[in-house]
């Protein structure tokens, strides 16, 4: 014999043949271990030997080629076909002119004094032992036909107590009333009665029908008896020969009857135990187990609904939202472009009142130094009169020649001394026609109070008014164009000194003083004088454009002044409780760091 024919092992080695041990070691070797010696001996040359296995055993000694042969039930084979590509090569016939098709079986049994226990459906809330989840009379049998009753074994049954082999415990665990009821193989029972272990009347099965030979009473279908199948790695040639030797094997023979069997036939199908497997979804249809879609949906479509709605409606909120922004950013870039164009417009209106502001201050300079101009050519008539006096001097002196020449040093001193004089008026004049725009710069307060007043000084002289002055030292600087302020405070004298016309001498007097209060930041410059002090009816009106109380008045004054001291942050006002007289206060922000130019 060949390396082949022991299924590629060594030579002399024992080939093994597992055998399922579903009713224990002992009683599978007394059942099965003549017909291992008699393939022994029909197949010369080779040792087989008797492996009796549990389920689990059979798997492991499957999938780690530890037997060539095996010999198991219906279920067990299709679940090795499936994982490890086991094959059939023959079928066990238990009774000679049977179909071995029809051979397996489960009988459900109970106690016959359980009245309450009739039917499948009796079985809720029962405890039920069976041998193993994985055995297939003595288990998957039954539990389909319990799940085509109605009946879930996992989840309608008080308990479900796997007991494992033997089988015979199930059926003295019924018979104590340990369980309620119990699963077995077909025919068990019938074994165990003849061998006096029990007694049949004891006993009920449910869901009772007859085998196909008419001898066992079952719970369930035939199903198709139990295979030898061989092992992918073990030669053709082998199996070949140890099917012939079986199928030869002759009725009645010793190992036949041993193993309660009549002899081996032709491999049968075994579609209905795929059938099964499929029903339960168990062994190579496990995977059904695994949740589809459809079963998903089936369970769970309503909770699927309202995720499903509640996408729908965040959708729609994300739209609608988006929406919405999208509408309120157009109408807001719309608002901003009117209001820059508002804007842009204001910037260019307060720019051109600006300019007409200028061009107004100018024009009233000018009016108001064509008013002032005889005043100061009185003042400057002083100096050149007295230039004329000194040069008039020095030619009399060098003539008769009684002068030195220190003396005529100093004469020259004095004439150039008193040049400067007038050109110093000159140049303040000049400068307060100056046309120019309005620049702020940090601004000395007392300096332009003392230059408006020499500016009016000659006005004030002509009318026989004295100017006097109380200027606080040290004032913060306020931020300013001078020019403008001083405008102001000329316009503030030249009413002080309208309002004292044809008044006695002793009230001709202006007085002028600057002061800084810290508490509002302001710089105050008051001008106060002791004329009949404001008329109350014109009080309200005093600010107004063209309101005038005087003949020769424009009514412009008090307005522009207003306009000027606003344009610099500041205010100017009428201090009421002044007696007599009228006093107009100019208060300007002092400066912090805001200036256009240091
Ligand atoms: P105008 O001097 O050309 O009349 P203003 O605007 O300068 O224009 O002054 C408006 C009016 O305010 C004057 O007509 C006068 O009635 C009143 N007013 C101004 N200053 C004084 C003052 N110091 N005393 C009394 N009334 C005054």
């Amino acid at each position: 014999m060949g390396a082949d024919e022991k299924g590629g092992r060594d030579s002399g080695q024992p080939l093994k043949i597992g055998v399922l041990a579903f009713r224990g070691d002992q009683q599978t070797e007394k059942n099965w271990g003549p017909t291992i010696d008699y393939l022994s001996l029909a197949v010369p040359g080779v040792n087989f030997t008797l492996e009796p296995l549990t389920l689990e055993q059979m798997e492991q000694a499957v999938q780690t080629d530890q037997v060539s042969f095996i010999i198991t039930n219906p279920g067990n084979y299709v679940d090795l076909e499936y994982r490890y590509g086991v094959s059939r090569i023959a079928t066990l016939q238990r009774f000679p002119d049977q179909s071995p098709s029809e051979r397996t079986y489960s009988t459900i049994l109970v106690r016959a004094d359980r009245e309450d226990l009739r039917e499948l459906s009796d079985l809720k809330h029962q405890s039920v032992m069976a041998v193993s989840a994985n055995a297939f009379g003595g288990f998957q049998l039954a539990w389909g036909e319990m799940q085509r009753h109605g009946l879930d074994p996992f989840a309608d049954l008080s308990e479900l107590v796997f007991s494992g082999f033997p089988l015979d415990n199930i059926v003295t665990s019924v018979q104590s009333g340990l369980v309620d009821a119990g699963i077995v193989r077909g025919c068990l029972l019938e074994k165990m009665d003849r061998a006096g272990l029990i007694n049949m009347a004891d006993f009920r099965v449910l869901n009772e029908g007859m085998d196909s030979s008419g001898q066992c009473r079952v719970s369930t279908p035939g199903y198709p008896d139990w295979p030898l199948a061989k092992l992918a790695n073990t030669s053709d040639r082998l199996a070949k020969r140890l099917t012939m030797t079986l199928l030869a094997m002759p009725r009645n023979h010793r190992a036949a009857i041993a193993g309660e069997y009549s002899g081996w036939t032709i491999p049968v199908e075994y579609q209905a135990v795929h059938d099964l497997f499929r029903e339960l979804q168990v062994g190579p249809y496990e995977w059904m187990r695994q949740p589809t879609v459809n079963l998903l949906w089936s369970r769970y479509w309503q909770w699927f609904l309202i995720a499903f709605m509640g996408v729908a409606w965040w959708l729609w909120h994300v739209y609608r939202v988006e929406q919405l922004v999208r509408v309120r950013t157009t109408q807001l870039t719309e608002a901003n472009t009117r209001l820059q164009t508002e804007m842009n417009e204001r910037q260019q209106a307060e720019q051109k009142l600006l300019s007409q502001q200028n061009e107004l201050a100018h024009v009233v300079r000018v009016s108001t130094a064509g008013e002032l101009a005889s005043g100061l050519a009185h003042e400057l008539n002083q100096p050149l009169s007295a230039i004329s006096s000194y040069a008039q001097g020095c030619i009399w002196r060098l003539e008769s020649g009684r002068i030195t020449q220190d003396e005529l040093r100093e004469i020259i001193q004095r004439m150039v001394s008193e040049a400067e004089r007038a050109g110093a008026i000159i140049q303040r004049l000049r400068g307060f026609l100056r046309k120019e725009h309005a620049l702020c710069r940090p601004t000395d307060i007392n300096g332009a109070v003392r230059d408006a007043m020499e500016l009016f000084n000659a006005e004030a002289n002509k009318r026989g008014i004295s100017l006097s002055r109380d200027l606080q030292e040290d004032l913060p600087p306020v931020c300013s164009e001078t020019i403008q302020l001083q405008q102001v405070i000329i316009n503030l004298l030249r009413n002080a000194a309208d309002a004292l016309k044809g008044l006695p001498a002793e009230r001709l007097r202006i007085e002028l003083s600057t002061r800084h209060d810290p508490d509002e930041g302001m710089v105050h410059i008051d001008v106060r004088d002791f004329g009949p002090g404001i008329d109350p009816d014109s009080k309200p009106h005093l600010f107004e454009p063209f309101f005038t109380t005087t003949s020769d008045g424009m009514g412009l004054g008090l307005s522009l002044s207003q306009s000027i001291v606003e344009s610099h942050g500041g205010t100017i006002r009428v201090i009421d409780d002044v007696h007599p007289g009228a006093c107009f206060s100019i208060l300007l922000p002092v400066h912090k760091e805001a200036c256009d130019a240091e």
